[in-house]
């Protein structure tokens, strides 16, 4: 039986990531994934992610975020490709939604730049979105997109020297015998000192033990082709954008890079078996998306270009669960991202690696652990 270091299941966002964190430290690793690289059935596909600084979510994931920026600019580098682009962001909704006073909080608490703009201000300076004269929009100047394949094709290239990657290759199951793991694949049966889970909506059936609470969600990304003047809407002059309704949901995307302009309903509550997912859009999904163009960026209410559907895995609260596995800290557990989780994805594949080869991680993650799971209520959705 073929021995490593380390296996990693999954070769999404956070695998590939990991394995490129895991090569450069010189880790003997063997990367698990039963689709292909860059395949579109779990949540890592799309062309573009959005990443901002000024995080609603909770002021704890900014410095986190700012170690993010730097993995991404290095990324960049070291790989010659273009993997995240600057465009500046825009939070829109009322004064006290949540989407505004979390990015305002976070912001504040840690020196974020940032400007609060009117809706007229918003006006003549984008041209494209309406906003109601109760709202505000919070611009944040460190937000961009990254590309989502391309960054994983870049962790991929520049990991694969040293790095087993088999990809269609499925773990079937996997066990602790004394310290050490043995897994059972499609293919062949390994051995590896520790294992990490970075399989996304799969993560549950793999832990049947842990009884995870977490659902995948599926979501639906649509493009849309601008109507005249198309440029307004190019990525050298449209921010990213997310919108808070007074009803509370979110609707939010990112500028056009040739594919057309990205805009996704955050969160539709239709809750699958990452297994059986129905990838067709919905007249419904489409008209909630159509309508919300109408009231806020009535240019771009033409013909969707395309959609792509996706999976969220969500945590009760929302947040990422990334921890050792309560049996043994040989097994980690890394991924369920609550469908925030691209952005982080370099600096997710460098603690995981801290986790695997240090025992413990240089920033703190507590706000991650595991045991949270059982007693934090469900955060509930804005449907
Ligand atoms: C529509 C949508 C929009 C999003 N927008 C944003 C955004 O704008 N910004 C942002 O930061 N985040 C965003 N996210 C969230 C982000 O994309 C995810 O958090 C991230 O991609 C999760 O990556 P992952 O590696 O955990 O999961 P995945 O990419 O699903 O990777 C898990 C991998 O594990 C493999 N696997 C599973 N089981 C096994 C097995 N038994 N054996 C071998 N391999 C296995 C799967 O095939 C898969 O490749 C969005 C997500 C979606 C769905």
């Amino acid at each position: 039986m073929r021995s490593y270091d380390v296996i990693v299941v999954g070769s999404g966002a956070m695998g590939s990531a990991t394995a490129n964190n895991l090569a450069r430290r010189g880790s003997k690793t063997l990367v698990l994934e039963r689709f292909g690289l860059n395949h579109s059935n779990g949540s890592s596909h799309g062309l573009t992610r959005v990443i901002r600084l000024a995080y609603s979510e909770h002021p704890f994931y900014v410095p986190l975020l700012r170690r993010a920026y730097d993995l991404w600019f290095q990324l960049q580098k070291d790989s010659g490709t273009e993997v995240i682009r600057m465009t500046g962001g825009l939070e829109c909704g009322t004064p006290q939604s949540e989407l505004v006073t979390g990015a305002i909080e976070s912001a504040r608490k840690y020196g974020v730049r940032y400007k609060i703009l009117s809706p007229r201000e918003v006006d003549d300076r984008f041209q494209i979105f309406d906003l109601r004269e109760d709202e505000v929009g919070f611009y944040d100047y460190d937000a961009g997109v990254v590309f989502p394949e391309k960054a994983i094709e870049a962790f991929y290239e520049l990991a694969k020297e040293r790095v087993d990657f088999h990809f269609n290759e499925a773990l079937l199951d996997w066990d602790l015998v004394d310290g050490r793991i043995t897994v059972r694949t499609s293919k062949d049966s390994y051995v590896a000192e520790k294992i990490i889970f970075c399989c996304g909506a799969w993560l549950p059936q793999l832990v049947p033990e842990l009884a995870l609470p977490l659902k995948a969600e599926r979501n639906i990304q649509f493009w849309m082709r601008p109507r005249e003047p198309g440029e307004l809407f190019s990525i050298k002059r449209m921010p990213i954008y997310g919108f808070q309704e007074i009803d509370g949901r979110v609707f939010y995307g990112a500028p056009d890079s040739g594919e057309g302009v990205k805009v996704a309903k955050h969160h539709s509550g239709v809750f699958v078996d990452p297994d059986g997912v129905d990838r067709n859009a919905t007249k419904d999904e489409e008209n909630e998306v159509r309508e919300f163009l109408r009231r806020r960026m009535p240019l771009l209410d033409g013909e969707p270009a395309s959609f792509s559907t996706c999976l969220y895995t969500n945590a009760p609260d929302l947040h990422f669960v990334i921890d050792y596995h309560p049996k043994s800290r040989n097994v980690i557990l890394v991924s369920p991202c609550s469908g925030h989780g691209f952005k982080f994805s370099p600096m997710i594949g460098e603690i995981a690696s801290e986790m695997a080869l240090d025992g413990k991680t240089k920033p703190d993650i507590s706000f991650f652990n595991l045991a949270r799971l059982s007693t934090t209520p469900p955060k509930s959705l804005q449907l």
